[in-house]
């Protein structure tokens, strides 16, 4: 599968990732890619930065070496209602909104407790996908979160970092995400969740994964600027891709 964007990575804004914003687009240069997200915790996690940051990404350029630059946030799903940690004026300019369970921010539930919070996240307007939902922590009914979010048009993300560094024990739930995902025809998003420059682009691990369930590429969204774009845009949200 050939993979144009890189739309999970972290900078040293998280608190505890380790490379610059400019050293992670470079990387993604330097591996071909044709757009990265910058999508750092939102500001309720430990350590990560003030709503000012996600405010002011502008600044950025827009690209980069090469590389289409994305101003994006993987915000923190605070409470059952699935509310997150950012201002609605601040998730309408942003290009795209990843949102996730994190100890510390989301509160441990019953599987029933930690899918319905999963799936009112869904529900808002800004969330574009739910990251790393196979995390051990927070066990949830997978077929309802698939159902949901083929429902609401909201991608489900394989995160290579889930396969590798981080959230151990998550395997067999990200087979079952993804055997669902193709049955049911939900949208993927791959992100590395990089929280350092020599990660960014690197999905072995999630490509293997997906290839074992025959997931194609037409489900994917990083594999198409077009498919990206289409996914982006669908609420009224202007990306130039
Ligand atoms: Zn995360
Ligand atoms: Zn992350």
């Amino acid at each position: 599968m050939q993979y144009i964007a890189d739309l999970h990575v972290h900078s040293v804004a998280s608190g505890h990732a380790y490379s610059t914003v400019t050293e992670n687009v470079r990387a993604a240069a330097e591996r071909g890619l044709e757009i990265i997200a910058l999508t750092d915790h939102g500001p309720m996690l430990p350590g990560a930065p003030h709503a000012y940051y996600f405010g002011n990404l502008r600044v950025i350029p827009d690209m980069l070496f090469g590389v289409r630059v994305l101003k994006g946030i993987e915000a923190n799903i605070m409470d059952r209602q699935g509310s997150l940690d950012l201002d609605d004026q601040r998730l309408a300019k942003l290009d795209i909104v990843l949102a996730g369970l994190h100890t510390h921010c989301a509160p441990h539930g019953s599987v029933a407790e930690n899918t319905e919070m999963l799936i009112n996240a869904l529900r808002n307007p800004w969330v574009d996908a739910i990251v790393h939902p196979g995390n051990p922590e927070y066990p949830v009914d997978f077929t309802a979160l698939v159902q949901a979010a083929v429902e609401y048009d909201v991608a489900l993300e394989i995160n290579n970092s889930s396969l590798t560094v981080s959230r151990k024990g998550s395997l067999p739930f990200c087979h079952t995400i993804a055997g669902l995902a193709k049955q049911y025809g939900a949208k993927i998003l791959l992100g590395t969740d990089s929280h350092f420059a020599v990660h960014v682009g690197n999905f072995d691990a999630a490509d293997a994964l997906l290839a074992q369930h025959g997931i194609t590429e037409e489900q994917i969204l990083n594999t198409s600027r077009e498919r990206l774009r289409d996914h982006l845009t669908r609420r009224g949200r202007v990306v130039n891709l």
